[in-house]
């Protein structure tokens, strides 16, 4: 259920009972030749609404920008904020509803970029909490990579498994660039393309609609488990 579907005075209620909402912070980001750009956005608010009906908590509009690696700005679509920006943004937008009596908000992201989880983490307070959707061990259920990477093996089976229409079989290819080599990348500290990169890190070819099940699963077990704790 969503919160914008509701009118005032019926959201003052739900307030009243509740007073809960689930956030879902996605990103407008480049997945490789094979994934949209909405592939974060559509995987927090499946599992957001997912929670919502095992829950009846409501799912409040998605933060539909985060923070993405420097060296995505040359791939077509993307688009970012700072970390400052995000958080400032998404800070504010909490403000309003906390004045109006809402007692908790659940932040659903399923981005990894670390400065984009590091400025929603800063947000947590008694009130605010921050899920990963991807902070669990895959390993078991991977063939290629031992845990996620990027439009690779794993977020390619979710989304066979939750929107196989928007994956672009014919285009998926592997590609990796050595740890070591895309560390500096990952925190931001290099902001080049990465040689010969077509977007994605990690084995895209391995995924299957099977795995992906798997995999959501997961995902949403933890994420509830998570929803339900003190
Ligand atoms: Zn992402």
């Amino acid at each position: 259920m969503r919160l914008d579907e509701l009118t005032w005075p019926e959201c003052r209620d739900y307030v009243e009972r509740s007073g809960q909402l689930l956030l879902p912070i996605g990103t407008c980001e480049q997945h490789g030749p094979h994934l949209p750009l909405a592939t974060d956005t559509l995987v927090a608010e499946h599992v957001a609404d997912w929670l919502s009906s095992e829950t009846g908590i409501l799912v409040a509009p998605t933060v539909s920008y985060g923070v993405n690696l420097p060296c995505d700005r040359l791939f077509w679509g993307t688009s970012s904020v700072t970390p400052e920006a995000f958080r400032t943004y998404v800070a504010e937008v909490l403000s309003w509803w906390r004045d109006q009596g809402f007692r908790r908000f659940h932040l659903i992201s399923s981005h990894g970029d670390p400065l984009h989880l590091e400025a929603l983490r800063s947000l947590e307070r008694p009130d605010v909490r921050v899920r990963d959707l991807w902070e669990m061990d895959l390993s078991d259920l991977l063939e290629a990579q031992e845990g996620a990477g990027h439009a690779c093996e794993a977020a390619t089976s979710v989304m066979l498994a939750l929107f196989p229409d928007k994956v672009r079989l014919n285009e998926v290819v592997d590609f990796e660039t050595p740890w070591e080599e895309f560390a500096p990348y990952l925190r931001h500290e290099r902001t080049d393309p990465v040689p010969g990169s077509p977007g994605q890190q990690g084995f895209p070819r391995k995924a299957t609609a099977w795995k992906g099940q798997a995999i959501v699963r997961r995902i949403k077990t933890r994420a509830l488990a998570w929803l339900l704790s003190p």
